[in-house]
């Protein structure tokens, strides 16, 4: 088989929709268009069975039951629910709200809008390899503290958060505990049982299904979870997410993962493979080089590579064969260094220097090593012509 090229490697940004996923969308376009949401017709009931399934889907791949996941656009439209959606429900017991230095912009910047609603929030700090600890946690909690969200798997490093003993601590105090899985879902086992966590954000687009389209998981308890609707209108998804359902979309969601739930294990295994194969392909060909993250606690498709000395987006118009990207897609507009490889105490020249590797279902060993060869060459020939490279690193 031929290589095709440009290849594919920044499936953190978004992912290839699934074939499979394409086919069971397309009816629902053209055939079965009705409104899920129209209760007096074959075409709404079509609908409407069809995002049923879909939320079955979902429910069975993160241990929920379905009536506990709303449909959203998207993971940002989700985290913004929870996260504004408690602050609101939960504003006369407190206003203060914790999460992490490395977490995506979605949840960043939805608590920088919440500081100016008068909330305040914690950044817990994280280790070298982007881990955050149960102490930072315990230390940050205070009787004012209604909210913790902590990222599941990290979009830059890959770095698996404690998810499960950040949450006991959360439930022991009573504190509302959302965590953004969109990195983890479809990728790493996620359970919501195991993870005492009461809302989770997840996305189609990161697990090989469409964009425009999530969910949020919000626990069933007695009493309900406050979370207050931010979005009004007709009132669907039990009024807390109104707006026509995307019916097509969301059934591409439940076919995904579907997919994820049956290949998930072989899958990640094959994808880490392959990771494993790029770094050591790199790392034995390239002195001077590292990886940014855990060490084990971290994505099976994740490689950070840090190539100091270099500057990681004139390696990468260098090398316009392969799709990478230095960070997340989402601040890339924005020149900045990544918040994430300074959290983990990277120095500005470091964090220019870093390359992520996202690894995804459809790439194949042929197309690493030719990724191994190209980002081999185009660092010794860089690291040849830079002014800077051997002054600071021989
Ligand atoms: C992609 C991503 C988001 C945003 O998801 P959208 O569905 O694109 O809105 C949020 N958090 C993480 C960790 C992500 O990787």
């Amino acid at each position: 088989m031929s290589l095709r090229l440009p290849i594919y490697l920044d499936n953190h940004s978004t992912t290839q929709v699934d074939p499979r996923v394409v086919d069971a969308m397309l009816p629902y376009f053209s055939q079965y268009y009705g409104n899920a949401a129209s209760k007096h017709h074959q075409f709404g009931w079509n609908a409407e069975a069809a995002v049923e399934k879909a939320r079955k889907q979902l429910a069975e791949l993160i241990g929920s039951d379905p009536d506990e996941i709303v449909f959203t656009s998207g993971a940002t439209e989700s985290i913004n629910l929870a996260l504004k959606g408690i602050a609101e429900g939960y504003r006369a017991r407190g206003n203060h709200i914790i999460t992490v230095a490395t977490e995506h912009r979605a949840v960043l910047d939805t608590c920088r809008r919440l500081k100016l609603y008068g909330f305040n929030v914690t950044l817990l700090p994280v280790d070298r390899f982007g881990m955050v600890s149960q102490d930072e946690l315990h230390r940050a909690i205070t009787p004012a503290t209604i909210l913790v969200s902590v990222m599941f798997a990290n979009n830059e490093v890959g770095t698996i958060a404690p998810v499960a003993g950040l949450g006991a601590i959360c439930r022991e105090r009573g504190i509302v505990f959302h965590t953004d899985a969109t990195q983890a879902v479809g990728k790493i086992p996620v359970n919501v049982h195991d993870l005492n966590v009461d809302l989770l954000s997840f996305s189609a687009h990161k697990m090989y299904g469409p964009k425009g389209v999530g969910a949020l998981y919000i626990r069933k308890s007695k009493p309900p979870l406050g979370l207050v609707a931010q979005t009004d209108g007709g009132g669907h998804e039990k009024a807390v997410r109104s707006g026509t359902l995307n019916v097509p979309a969301i059934v591409g969601f439940g076919e995904a993962a579907a997919i994820c739930s049956r290949g998930m294990r072989e899958e990640s295994h094959r994808i880490a493979s392959m990771r494993d194969r790029l770094v050591d392909g790199i790392a034995s060909e390239l002195e001077d080089v590292w990886i940014n993250g855990h060490p084990e606690m971290r994505l099976p498709n994740n490689a950070n590579i840090c190539f100091p000395g270099m500057n990681a987006d004139s390696l990468i118009m260098e090398m316009k064969e392969i799709a990478v990207s230095t960070g997340s897609a989402c601040s890339s507009a924005i020149p900045e260094p990544s918040h994430v490889l300074k959290a983990i105490g990277l120095n500005d020249e470091d964090t220019r220097a870093s390359i992520r590797f996202g690894i995804g279902r459809f790439n194949t060993e042929e197309e690493i090593d030719h990724t191994i060869a190209k980002v081999v060459e185009t660092v010794r020939v860089a690291r040849k012509t830079s002014p800077t490279y051997h002054l600071a690193h021989t």
